[in-house]
Parts: structure tokens; C-alpha cells; sequence
């Protein structure tokens, strides 16, 4: 429930579901796991000046019959007399946690031939957000040419009041967004794409139970190249943030989790995104792009309305990519703790960074993680000659993540301009003195390699 001063509109309150991980027993008695599947049908009764949405297919708008009136509220402010009813059937079978509805000051646009924006608030707020996703349906083409036909007649989008704590939520029919994602920049596109993509993986085919989640937050396909790498090396630090944050509990680090007596609410992490990702893209280049998306695409029509667990997964992987298990240690990546050591190398692809400039250089490799395989690093600088940067940032950058990776060819490079721009500063004295303090202090810490280069330093600068 938002109140009006909650809301962008100011006036009315607005009403709003979330049922992930497991709420929807909050608003009605059910099974609430997402092993099991409901239909339903609603008729919600509201204020007349208000409008409801729902993640169902939408019916009449009409009086209230005789009977359906709205129980009275503490303050009578909004139960008097001017009520309407809603009524709306979902006909797809979907697990309890996808249940939705909202309702409040709700304006809406036709953006598609099967997509209408709806929003809370005024005009304007309706308007850049059917500019911020005209487009839509050929996102759903986009989808269905990935993932098979999309099964759910409508992909309405409502961006609710900005008290609405999560970036979106994937309710069928009906997509929950963040308002912050009307940027008019087009950026809130990435935030409905993963919304999309549950549209099969999590909708269709359902986790059946939250250790599964995994299973949900990953539509694989196209990994390698929809994703760009400077998002890979972004993802790699929220992955080792995760870790580090459960370093103590490393049960939350695997894929399939056990969660017995847990709130799932409580565990929830960006790691059965992240780790989840590279598992699939990790699949992805051991079979190739193409088998990967004919596989993607069998397991959807096949197990499409049905809620599956991780064996499932597997089993199916298996038997579809003969010899998978021999190729890839699956029980390790599933079942494993903390990141896997056949995970993706962290290496860009020429195209992918023929635009970057210094900053988003800077940005890569501050975000890889650390320490990197040693041959990786020279495999990194290879390619991009980033130890020979003209651009200091990216060249430190650089220099930093080596020596984190115990690099030791790089201790020497890093040092010697280090120590030699001490030397030569215009208070020769003062650069003197500090290098000299800086070296009795860190010496320990060299390689003995390093500590030869500076001593050398050192002594032609006496
Ligand atoms: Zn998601």
C-alpha cells in the first residue's frame, strides 16, 4: 500500500501485490510453493475514480452488483458510495508467487499490438513511458526468435509509484516496473528485457522450489554476445561481493541450495544470477551459440507450464548434449561452493571493445576479480597492451589487478616508473627521502625480482 504522498500523483493511495518468494499466502490460503499451479479469476471492487490491473486477462468494468459491496474501511474515506468492480480471469496456470494486482490513479497507452503502458500518476508520467518502451513488441519477436512462441497474449507493463522497492517483477501479462526506469534514455529497455525473458524461463517454466532460483533468473541464450563484456566484469564483482558476503554460510554460494527452514527472502543474492550466467555461458561455448539456442528452445517447449528442479535441468542437459557431463564438471558448478574453476576467462572480444575509451578500460579492470589466473593477465595484456598504456589510469589499472593476480613480471614495471617519478620530482630531497621510506616499508612485500629493480633505482639516483 503506498499513500498519497507515497505515490507520483499525490492524491489517491495506490494498492500494489508482490508475492515473490512466498507472500501469496498473505492474500489468500493457498499452496504457496511454486511446485504447484493456479488459475483464477478475480472481481475487485474500487473506488470509481480509481483503475485496476491485474496479472489476468482483463473483463468488464461495471457497477457493483447487490453484494459485492466493499467492506468498510477504518475511515470510511475511500468505501462510500462511488465504487466500481473490476473483473478479470487468468486462464494460464501459473505458480501462487506470480499472482499480482494493482490499484490506484492508473493512466495507460497502447504501445503495441500486444502491449499497453500503464502508470500511476499524471499525464506526463504515461507519456515518457510509452516513449520509454515503444519498443516493445519487436522486443517480443526478439524473445520468440530465442525462445519459442510467447505464450502469455499480452506483455503489459504498469510502473508503479516510486515506493515500489524493486527494480521490476515479472508478473505475467502484466510486468511491475520501478518508475527510476522512465530515464527517457531508453536504459529502463534492459530492465524489461529481463522481465521478457521470464516470460520463459520463470513463467513458463517455473523453479520448483526456491533452491531451483537459479533456474528462473537464467535465460542463457545469446549470453556471449547480447551481454556485453564490461557487464561480465561488473556481474564478476557483485558475484565476489556475494561470496565474501557469505563466506561464513557457503551453502548460499551453490546454485541448488538447500533451504530448509530458511526464508528464502533472507538468502536472496546476486549469486544465482551470477554464477547461474556463467554456468550457461560456460555450456554455451564448450557446444557453440547455435546448439545452445536449439537446446534453449527444446527444453522450453518441453517443459513449458511445468514447474522444474535443478536434476530436471541436468537430466535433460544430458540427454540432449550427448557426453555434456564428461566435458564439464557439473556437479561442481551445481552443487559446488564459490566460483568454479573452468569459469569464463574474463577476456573481451576485439569488436566489443573497439569503442571503449579509458574510462570504461578503467572501469573492466577494476571490476575483474582478483586475484586472476596469472596467465590470463598476460593473455589480457597480450591482446590489449595494457601495461603499455599511454593512458595512466588504464595502465595502473592495469598494473594493479597484476600485482593482485602475483603477476611477478608486472612488479618490476609497476615500480620503476613509480619509484623513478619519486626520484625525479622537482623537491628532489623530499622524492628522496619518501621513496627511500617507501621501500624500507613495502620491501618485504616484493619479489625479489622487484626489490633488485628498485634497489638499482635507488643507487643511481644516490
Ligand atoms: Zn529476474
Amino acid at each position: 500500500m503506498a499513500l498519497p504522498p507515497q505515490t507520483s500523483g499525490k492524491v489517491s493511495p495506490f494498492v500494489y501485490t508482490q508475492c515473490q518468494s512466498i507472500h501469496a499466502r498473505s492474500i489468500f490460503p493457498c499452496q504457496d510453493t511454486p511446485a504447484a499451479r493456479i488459475r483464477y479469476s478475480a472481481r475487485l471492487n474500487i473506488p470509481a475514480g480509481l483503475c485496476a490491473v491485474m496479472a489476468a486477462a482483463r473483463g468488464r468494468r461495471r457497477e457493483p452488483h447487490a453484494g459485492e459491496a466493499a467492506p468498510a474501511c477504518p475511515d470510511g474515506t475511500w468505501c462510500a458510495e462511488d465504487r466500481m468492480v473490476e473483473e478479470f480471469q487468468m486462464e494460464q496456470p501459473i505458480p501462487p508467487y506470480l499472482f499480482a494486482f494493482a490499484a490506484g490513479e492508473i493512466r495507460s497507452r497502447e504501445v503495441g499490438p500486444r502491449t499497453c503502458v500503464y502508470a500511476e500518476g499524471g499525464v506526463e508520467v504515461v507519456e515518457s513511458a510509452a516513449r520509454e518502451f515503444a519498443g516493445a513488441e519487436e522486443m517480443i519477436r526478439v524473445g520468440e526468435g530465442l525462445f519459442g512462441p510467447y505464450e502469455w497474449e499480452r506483455f503489459d507493463l504498469l510502473v508503479l509509484p516510486p515506493s515500489f522497492p524493486y527494480g521490476g517483477m515479472e508478473n505475467p501479462r502484466m510486468v511491475f516496473l520501478t518508475p527510476t526506469v522512465i530515464k527517457g534514455d531508453a536504459s529502463g529497455a534492459q530492465v524489461v528485457a529481463h522481465e521478457l525473458a521470464h516470460s520463459w524461463t520463470g513463467n513458463l517454466i517455473t523453479n520448483k522450489t526456491n533452491e531451483d532460483f537459479w533456474l528462473n533468473e537464467n535465460s542463457g541464450g545469446g549470453a556471449g554476445e547480447d551481454r556485453a563484456a564490461l557487464n561480465i566484469g561488473i556481474g564478476w564483482r557483485g558475484l565476489n561481493n556475494e561470496m565474501e558476503r557469505f563466506k561464513n554460510n557457503m551453502e548460499f554460494t551453490k546454485l541448488k541450495t538447500n533451504q530448509e527452514g530458511v526464508d528464502p527472502d533472507e538468502v536472496y543474492s546476486e549469486i544465482p544470477y551470477e554464477k547461474g550466467f556463467h554456468f550457461l555461458w560456460r555450456i554455451e561455448r564448450q557446444i557453440g551459440r547455435d546448439e545452445f539456442d536449439r537446446f534453449l528452445k527444446k527444453y522450453i517447449e518441453n517443459f513449458k507450464f511445468q514447474s522444474v528442479d535443478t536434476e530436471t535441468f541436468v537430466d535433460f542437459l544430458k540427454e540432449n548434449v550427448p557426453g555434456i557431463d564428461q566435458e564439464i564438471d557439473l556437479e561442481v558448478w551445481i552443487y559446488g561452493t564459490g566460483i568454479p574453476p573452468d569459469a569464463a576467462e574474463p577476456m573481451p572480444a576485439e569488436e566489443e571493445v573497439a569503442e571503449w575509451c579509458g574510462q570504461e578500460w578503467e572501469l573492466y579492470l577494476e571490476n575483474l576479480p582478483k586475484p586472476l589466473e596469472p596467465s590470463l593477465v598476460a593473455a589480457l595484456d597480450a591482446r590489449f597492451g595494457l601495461a603499455e598504456s599511454g593512458d595512466w589510469e588504464v595502465k595502473v589499472a592495469f598494473l594493479q589487478l597484476a600485482i593482485a593476480s602475483g603477476c611477478k613480471e608486472y612488479m618490476a614495471a609497476y615500480l620503476r616508473p613509480l619509484y623513478t617519478a619519486l626520484l625525479q620530482c622537482p623537491e628532489k630531497e623530499e622524492g628522496k627521502i619518501l621513496a627511500h621510506r617507501l621501500f624500507a616499508e613495502a620491501r618485504e612485500s616484493y619479489h625479489p625480482i622487484a626489490q633488485g629493480v628498485v634497489e638499482s633505482i635507488l643507487s643511481r639516483h644516490q
